[in-house]
């Protein structure tokens, strides 16, 4: 029968890594009862302030009396090496209160000291920060917007001398009858759109399936191909491509 391992991966199969798990249990168990076995021994020699009972370390820098005097056992019974001081708690160590020199807890075993309030405090400072930084932010771009523009009568386009000639130019409005890809342009995309719907009916239709409007094949090719990138634009049907065919779908 194999045995489980509820965090090890199926894939795991490894027979050195097999076992590691319970090693690892062993240790953190071994650990445990070290940590126990110390502050028992450490705390056996200090008595509650209040009653002086005995105590027993009941969190990271905490400990209990049976009274219910719960204290910190480094600021209560431990001075500073350097001064004979009393100790102050920082974020992450013990300080002198008088020379401010780090003073390492012998009632911490292996960890470190660690301020929850302290980092929650700090963390709600910084998104106040970040709060306060993006509500300057959006001001400042409210601030640098441009103005309305109302619009009190029509756009007159003769208004700007030599626009409309530059809109011609620009779409090609002057052109010849030849375009750009050396076909007659009598190209009319409505013959072409209503030609590609009555193929499709109500359903689909391979590109090359299609018939020629044009004589020229390759020229009825390229519209077919035009049109088709318009109607998808226009949302009318929708093109996936297989190999070298494209499919046409109605939306
Ligand atoms: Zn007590
Ligand atoms: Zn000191």
């Amino acid at each position: 029968m194999p045995k489980e391992y509820p965090n090890v991966p199926t894939g795991l199969k490894n027979p050195l890594l097999e076992d590691i798990q319970f090693v690892q249990a062993r240790i953190a168990q071994l650990k445990q009862r070290t940590k126990r076995f110390y502050y028992s021994v450490l705390l056996g020699k200090y008595n509650c302030p209040k009653c002086s009972g005995g105590l027993t370390m009941t969190d990271k820098s905490q400990c209990l009396c049976s009274c219910g005097n719960i204290f910190d056992p480094t600021l209560a019974f431990q001075k500073s090496t350097c001064c004979g001081a009393q100790l102050v708690r920082r974020t992450f160590h013990y300080a002198c209160s008088r020379c401010k020199k780090t003073n390492p807890s012998r009632f911490i075993f292996d960890e470190r000291i660690f301020d929850g309030e302290y980092f929650s405090r700090m963390m709600k400072a910084s998104r106040a920060k970040k709060l306060k930084k993006k509500a300057e932010m959006t001001k400042l771009l409210m601030e640098s917007r441009s103005g309305e523009l109302p619009l009190l009568q029509q756009p007159c386009l003769e208004s700007i001398p030599g626009l409309v000639q530059d809109l011609d130019c620009f779409v090609g409005a002057d052109e010849g009858k030849t375009d750009d890809l050396g076909f007659d342009s009598g190209f009319e995309m409505e013959d072409y759109r209503s030609h590609i719907l009555t193929a499709l009916g109500c359903g689909s239709r391979l590109f090359s399936s299609i018939n020629y409007v044009s004589q020229d094949p390759r020229e009825d090719r390229v519209w077919r191909f035009v049109t088709l990138i318009f109607m998808q634009h226009e949302q009318e049907i929708d093109l996936t491509q297989y190999d070298n065919d494209l499919l046409i779908e109605r939306i």
